[in-house]
């Protein structure tokens, strides 16, 4: 099959196709997700706050060896007070050896909570106001636009302690909120 060859002298100023007419730009119409809004990351985000490593005492029953106390130790990673991940082991020491393995392997994507609990790492209060953010900056200070793609106000939300934000920082400063509801 022949391939159609695309014309090599098509006029490139203006808006003009080859027959003089006006090109019709489409112009995009954001969708309602475009315009949702969006949960921008925690201030200082981990994927958990709390560590908990309890010995769980176990009383085994069974007619062919007899039934004895035995242990586990339990490992519970959580975030805002719920259990994010739980492992079983032999003992404590089993448990603090995996920990580091655990955290890297269930860390990642578990920055951003869309529930409405305040944005204040490790408050687990419910959000009294919700901010808008006018620009967001990486680790190293540089400014972007968070509304570039996606009109959809970036939002944080804070209980009635957190809402105050200081003037230090870049991101997570007063003077980079807008308040969108009290
Ligand atoms: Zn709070």
């Amino acid at each position: 099959m022949e391939h159609p060859i695309l014309p090599l002298d098509l006029p490139l100023k203006g808006n003009a196709s080859p027959k003089g007419e006006e090109w019709k730009v489409a112009k995009h119409v954001p969708t309602a997700e475009e315009l949702a809004p969006r949960r921008a990351r925690r201030p200082d985000a981990q994927p958990f706050d709390e560590v908990h490593i309890i010995t769980v005492p176990r009383y085994k029953e069974s007619w062919a060896s007899g039934n004895e106390w035995r242990i586990s130790a339990c490992l519970q990673l959580k975030l805002k007070g719920k259990v994010m991940l739980e492992r079983n082991f032999r003992r404590v020491e089993d448990a603090v050896v995996a920990l580091p393995y655990l955290h890297r392997f269930k860390g990642a994507g578990s920055y951003i909570t869309e529930d409405d609990t305040c944005d204040q790492e490790s408050c687990a209060e419910p959000a009294s106001v919700v901010y808008r953010l006018k620009a967001e900056f990486d680790d190293n200070g540089h400014k972007t636009d968070p509304y570039q793609f996606f009109k959809g106000p970036l939002i944080r939300k804070f209980c009635s302690l957190h809402k105050g934000r200081g003037d230090c920082g870049l991101e997570d400063a007063k003077r980079n909120y807008e308040l969108v509801e009290n």
